[in-house]
């Protein structure tokens, strides 16, 4: 592969281009896949076709709703079931006791927290779930 930032040919293995010094993978000057230099702002490599800047893509069957997420905090954040949704279940487990063991007098609490959570997630402060996935819109 090649130094995405001045084109040398380097080891895949490399942290940093020898040449260089950027961070393999950085840059954005020449194809990493055949060396070319690419026009900038190029997605794809005009020579082999090859994906050049492209941001991570995730199959959005696994992303997760920001607006599900969002409105199940506002309404049923107290039992941390926006959390359960997003996969931080030690979070919502810890919703979701504060509440049961506490007969419900602890329901305000986690209600006031999965209510601010679940605006936090409306308004995109909050844009991955657990596993660092970007939640869809
Ligand atoms: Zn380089
Ligand atoms: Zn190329």
């Amino acid at each position: 592969m090649f130094c995405k930032n001045c084109g040398a040919e380097i080891d895949p293995q490399a942290a940093v281009c020898v040449k260089c010094g950027f961070q393999n993978g950085t840059g954005s000057n020449y194809c990493s896949n055949c060396g070319t230099q690419v026009v900038p702002g190029a997605n794809v490599c005009m020579n082999c076709g090859h994906f050049v800047n492209q941001a991570p893509k995730y199959d959005p069957s696994i992303q997760k709703s920001k607006l599900a997420a969002g409105i199940l905090g506002i309404l049923v954040g107290a039992f941390g079931v926006h959390n359960f949704y997003l996969g931080f279940t030690g979070k919502a487990v810890a919703q979701l006791l504060i509440s049961v063991l506490t007969c419900g007098v602890g329901a305000a609490v986690s209600g006031v927290w999965g209510l601010i959570e679940g605006i936090l997630i409306l308004t995109g402060s909050i844009d991955k779930d657990a596993k660092g996935i970007p939640l869809k819109d």
